[in-house]
């Protein structure tokens, strides 16, 4: 399948450690999420949602907040291989991307009001047409509902997105980057370059 082209040709495979583009044929009752923060030439987080059999992605400069008065750009990216959803370590020099990756936060996610998997995903594929979509986060740090709202601004290409908190228990005015720890090994991304170059 066409979906994960561009990922592919953006990579060398030979070089850098990533995922091959394979696409995902996984049944499951809930969707995932994942959330790396990547330090390339310029630090961000990407937002990954498992859709059918891909991760849709967006890169988000300023991280993702709990403050329902945040407005954070969510830029879209090419979609990337379910497996992604594992990928910590370096992207070495020279390769798009390169860099240090940190699996910042994962858990399950699904459409606001969807009541199985299937429903959601229909739902999301829909909000993703249409430039909208409610979603509620089970993750360690990203949790409770948010909007992802297309925009419509100077980018050519469009793919200016914001992704801002809901009202909800879990909002909050504590800045949730400032835990900056790998969910998986607890490591930063100091750490991570330390340790792998
Ligand atoms: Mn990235």
């Amino acid at each position: 399948m066409a979906k994960l082209k561009d990922y592919k040709t953006k990579r060398n495979f030979n070089e850098t450690p990533e995922p091959k583009p394979k696409l995902s044929n996984r049944q499951a009752s809930e969707s995932i999420f994942v959330i790396q923060k990547h330090s390339a030439s310029h630090l961000h987080y990407d937002l990954r949602l498992e859709l059918n059999g891909v991760l849709k992605s967006w890169a988000i400069p300023k991280g993702p907040s709990l403050n329902p008065a945040d407005k954070r750009l969510a830029i879209m990216v090419e979609d990337h291989p379910f497996d992604y959803r594992n990928f910590e370590g370096i992207i070495p020099k020279g390769n798009y991307g390169a860099g240090a990756v940190i699996i910042w936060d994962e858990g399950v996610y699904s459409a606001i009001g969807a009541k199985d998997k299937k429903e959601s995903e229909k739902m999301i594929s829909k909000g993703l047409e249409k430039g909208h979509l409610k979603l509620a986060f089970y993750g360690n740090k990203i949790k409770g509902e948010f909007a992802l709202i297309k925009t419509h601004t100077s980018d050519k290409e469009d793919r200016a997105w914001l992704f801002i908190k809901k009202s909800d228990e879990f909002s909050s005015e504590d800045d949730v980057t400032s835990l900056n720890r790998s969910i998986r090994t607890k490591r930063s991304i100091e750490d991570v370059f330390s340790s792998e170059t």
